[in-house]
């Protein structure tokens, strides 16, 4: 199957350093970079040497499970980089080529890494049950910065990392739009509640950097409205930072260095503005990505890392929060609870903030991607993204009424609502949890006040 993604042109690709690469070329670069990354990534080879194809995991891909494809189950999808490896970097591969599943470059091989692992969630569900540990989402991870390497990038990724580079957000929102809207948010927190709630903004001496998703300004507005509020009540000094304001670290999805590129970043903003603490916000990748690289991008960091569902769960004694009269079910975003440690929080959060909390199945690490994970979110990919979510609507289905459905990860707030349209799931309002809290919370027992 060839791909439907767009991709990025010559002219495009330059904007962030990367560039096509002539016909003859191909082969000897992709194998320097293969070497590379062998050994920077090493798991990578633990995964391209150990799968002895017990199929364990196969059944548990939402990926092959939606679409039925047998290259997107997970042995198939490493093997399209095994065999590569094997004829390049193993004995029996160089020696007795296929008979040692081994397979040189050509161009279907490159079609299919672009289709494939441009299907693939890096969610990490077929790791939990392989009895190997093995991880694709490693292996898709690495094949993506390949073809990055190649200059096969999607025109989506190209300019998500060209808008970070200008403005420091994934949406491209330049620095006078953003204050109208804290303004705009500002305000509206007024008038709901009386109470003036600030959203600095490059504050100096901050005890917190918070870093949402830029996409809370725009679309998710009831999750920083959420956070607002809760770090107002706590009476924490804190601020967001014009130079980095994106959770989302894109560069996790098509190209490491442009991983690290936003790391610095952070790091950058949380050094000039003094903060002690960084609090990511309700990215799922964004989060696995933070916790993988901050350090390793740059050594020691100066400061703390969590995430505001860690934070707010750890705070929750001293919110007021009356319960909310909702059936609630959780979608466990497959990087907090796969990746990133966030399993109980969100349960514990829920229980404090509505009346009923109710589990999908199956769900913490066993929980199925929404099936845009892994910034799949193009146009151009919907039907495949419809496929990718199949699971996930039988899960939603299942759970019978409810009135919310908490997603607590930007990219799982995007695709949900069609998934569910797409399945017919009868209709429910969709968002973070930080929106829950922010609904929850009763400003006029506040003491706080920013922190000013
Ligand atoms: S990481 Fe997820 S989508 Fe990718 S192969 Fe594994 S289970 Fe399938
Ligand atoms: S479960 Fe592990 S060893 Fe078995 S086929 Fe899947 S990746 Fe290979």
């Amino acid at each position: 199957m060839k791909s439907p993604l767009r991709m990025a042109k010559e002219q495009d690709l330059q904007t962030i350093g990367l560039s096509t690469v002539a016909d003859d070329l191909l082969k000897p670069r992709l194998l320097t970079q293969l070497g590379r990354l062998r050994g920077s990534m090493r798991s990578l080879a633990v995964m391209l040497d150990t799968c002895v194809k017990c199929g364990n995991c196969v059944e548990q891909c939402h990926s092959y499970l939606g679409t039925g494809d047998p290259l997107n189950a997970p042995p198939a999808r490493a093997d399209l980089m095994r065999k590569l490896y094997r004829r390049h970097f193993t004995l029996p591969g160089k020696l007795f080529g296929r008979l040692a599943g081994a397979k040189d470059l050509d161009s279907e091989m490159l079609d299919n890494w672009l289709t494939y692992f441009y299907q693939c969630n890096e969610c990490r569900r077929c790791a939990v049950f392989c009895p190997f540990g093995i991880d694709t989402a490693e292996v898709t991870i690495a094949g993506r910065h390949l073809l990055s390497e190649l200059g096969i990038v999607p025109r989506f990724m190209q300019q998500v990392a060209l808008n970070l580079q200008k403005t420091g957000n994934n949406m491209g929102i330049p620095a006078p739009a953003l204050l109208d809207c804290v303004e705009f948010i500002e305000s509206e927190i007024e008038e709901e509640t009386g109470v003036a709630v600030k959203i600095p903004v490059d504050r100096p001496d901050s005890e917190i950097l918070y870093i949402p998703s830029s996409a809370d300004f725009f679309t998710n507005v009831d999750t920083i409205v959420g956070a607002a509020k809760m770090f107002h009540m706590l009476g924490v000094r804190w601020t967001v930072a014009s130079a980095m304001l994106e959770a989302a670290n894109f560069g996790f999805l098509f190209h490491l260095s442009a991983m690290q590129d936003h790391s610095l970043r952070m790091r950058r903003a949380a050094e000039q503005l003094g903060a002690s603490l960084v609090v990511q916000g309700e990215c799922g990748h964004g989060w696995r990505a933070a916790r993988m690289v901050t350090e390793a991008a740059s050594g020691p960091v100066p400061f703390e890392l969590t995430h505001i569902l860690d934070f707010t769960a750890r705070h929750l004694e001293r919110l007021s929060l009356r319960k909310l009269p909702l059936r609630v079910a959780l979608h466990d975003p497959c990087n907090y609870v796969r990746a990133g440690d966030l399993v109980e929080q969100p349960r514990r959060i829920l229980r404090a903030c509505v009346e009923h909390l109710v589990e999908l199945q199956p769900n913490r690490e066993e929980t199925f991607c929404c099936g845009g994970g892994s910034g799949i979110l193009m146009e151009e990919m919907m039907e495949i993204r419809m496929k990718l979510g199949k699971k996930k609507a039988e899960q939603i289905q299942a759970a019978g009424r409810i009135d919310y459905l908490a997603a607590p990860c930007s990219i799982c707030k995007a695709q949900l609502p069609h998934v569910m349209n797409h399945y017919a799931v009868p209709e429910v309002a969709i968002g973070g949890i930080m929106d829950l809290v922010g609904k929850a919370i009763d400003l006029t027992s506040s003491t706080g006040g920013s922190g000013a």
